[in-house]
């Protein structure tokens, strides 16, 4: 007789499979599909995503996990099983907690939601869509109440992307971020004539560039027997398993940063994934453990490593002789000034690597103040604009680059947003322990040699999946709790260099 450990992991390799095809659809539909395939696409995703909810959510699912837990007892934290029944205790938890009737008045906002978003930010029409957003709070609200909280509201919702992690948290990182990087921002918009980027905005041949980024992605180490890239109008890293990780760019003619850095971004996203679980772990544990950390390995391969002088000693002359009409005349620290430039802007998805996180701030004390009742729908644009004047020193003259420019609250994403910025700040916490644990990975990163930080990396991150809730794997991986430390020493010392001062 089978024991209930051995029949749970057979019930969950079931589930892990299908969401894995409906991956596979979803990636063919943002690549591939003809548009006449919508229709079809859209019905094998809903047929998928139902079986698969049906079949980890039923009776069976919960009583096996109690049982093989039973079975497991005594079992240490570490040990695999433990953690997969840990971590997948958690998931049927969140996913039965909410009631089928709430996540289909949901479903149904966010398809109607979504069309009325789009359709005001195209009118620059506010109005239109406050009573959208008026509702997507109230089922919030709603969803907070079904998962239960209790500390702050907003721990609800943020526990479902980033597990484990509190508003009080997110609160603390924004105030040792507010602290240092307002004045920061103000001093580099002063000496905004120090770095001209009109280089990057030269031509650069589409066909050029794809070959260009396909080469970095591979001498960072992603394994192309085990995953690939295409073109996609949202770039995206979609995994189906650790053996087969797929990755999306665009590109365009007039600028180079567009494939060139989102290559980067998306080969981090990918470098977890293709490493995830070490190959030890179950299906559902090879995976990464949250938005947050998965977006560590993006930026820091994007931002830390890429947008670094270091890097571009051996790839800039390469780039050079790709693009020899475009960059030609021009120097590597130019470039490298070019490709650093910052200054405040109203949109989110453009920012640079030392305003991003303001706009995350913005995003997290006005979700916080509208769930709880202090902010209404209403003042929410004036609310806005003044926190835009207020860290970025800049006020949006319409609302269609101001609240209007996310897609995230027309789709009910409250609690999402704050991971962008635990990403970013865990980059430069990671790269700091990496580069004390091995000073030599800043020479080899001279050399074009990846290998020394990609390996750190498996050790201390991709290897453990799941297995360790945010939290506790950054408490292991760096031997502190996450903190804005290191990202404004890192944020300073570069911009300090670049803009004099
Ligand atoms: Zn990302």
């Amino acid at each position: 007789m089978d024991t209930a450990l051995e029949r749970l992991k057979i019930r969950l390799n079931d589930a892990a499979y299908l969401s894995s095809a409906a991956a596979l659809v979803g990636w063919e539909q943002q690549t591939y599909m003809p548009e006449g395939g919508a229709e079809t696409r859209a019905g094998h995703l809903s047929t998928l995503a139902r079986i698969e909810h049906e079949m980890f959510t039923s009776d069976e699912t919960g009583r096996l996990l109690e049982d093989a837990s039973k079975e497991l007892n005594g079992a240490g934290y570490d040990n695999a099983d433990a953690s997969l029944i840990r971590i997948t205790k958690r998931d049927y938890d969140l996913r039965t907690k909410i009631p089928a009737s709430l996540v289909a008045e949901i479903n149904h906002h966010n398809a109607i939601g979504h069309n009325v978003w789009a359709k005001a930010r195209a009118n620059n029409d506010y109005k239109s869509f406050a009573p959208v957003l008026k509702k997507t709070m109230e089922l919030m609200v709603q969803v907070a109440e079904a998962l239960g909280y209790t500390d702050h509201i907003y721990d609800a919702l943020l526990d479902q992307y980033e597990p484990g992690m509190k508003a009080a948290d997110v609160a603390a990182m924004f105030a040792g971020l507010k602290n240092d990087i307002v004045p920061l921002v103000a001093a580099i918009k002063e000496r905004q004539d120090r770095v001209d980027d009109s280089v990057l905005h030269r031509a650069y041949d589409i066909h050029k560039q794809s070959a260009f980024t396909e080469m970095v992605a591979k001498e960072y180490g992603f394994d192309f027997n085990r995953g690939r890239q295409d073109k996609a109008v949202h770039p995206f890293c979609q995994s189906l398993s650790p053996d087969d990780v797929r990755i999306t760019t665009r590109f365009d003619p007039n600028f180079v940063n567009t494939a060139l850095f989102g290559t980067m971004h998306e080969t981090g996203h990918a470098l977890y994934e293709q490493g995830a679980g070490g190959g030890k772990l179950h299906l559902r544990m090879s995976t990464g453990t949250s938005l947050g950390v998965h977006e560590s390995q993006s930026r820091l391969w994007e931002n830390i490593v890429g947008r670094s002088r270091g890097f571009w000693k051996k790839y800039f002359p390469k780039l050079q002789e790709t693009f020899p009409e475009s960059l030609g005349d021009v120097d590597m620290e130019t470039f490298y000034r070019a490709i650093n430039k910052s200054y405040p802007s109203f949109i989110r998805v453009e920012a640079d690597e030392v305003t991003y996180n303001l706009h995350i701030m913005v995003r997290f004390e006005m979700e916080t103040a509208l769930l709880t009742g202090q902010l209404t729908v209403d003042q929410a644009p004036e609310a806005w604009n003044a926190k835009y004047q207020e860290y970025l020193g800049i006020t949006p003259d319409t609302d269609k680059i101001g609240i209007l420019q996310d897609v995230h609250w027309s789709s009910g994403l409250v609690g999402y947003f704050p991971t962008y910025s635990i990403g970013n700040l865990l980059s430069a916490q990671l790269w700091e322990k990496a580069t004390t644990d091995h000073p030599n990975i800043k020479t080899d990163v001279e050399n074009a040699k990846f290998d020394t930080l990609l390996t750190w990396l498996r050790e201390n991150v991709h290897q453990h999946g799941r297995n360790y809730l945010p939290k506790e794997l950054i408490q292991r991986a760096t031997g502190k709790p996450l903190s804005s430390d290191a990202y404004v020493r890192y944020l300073k010392t570069k911009y300090g260099e670049i803009y004099g001062f």
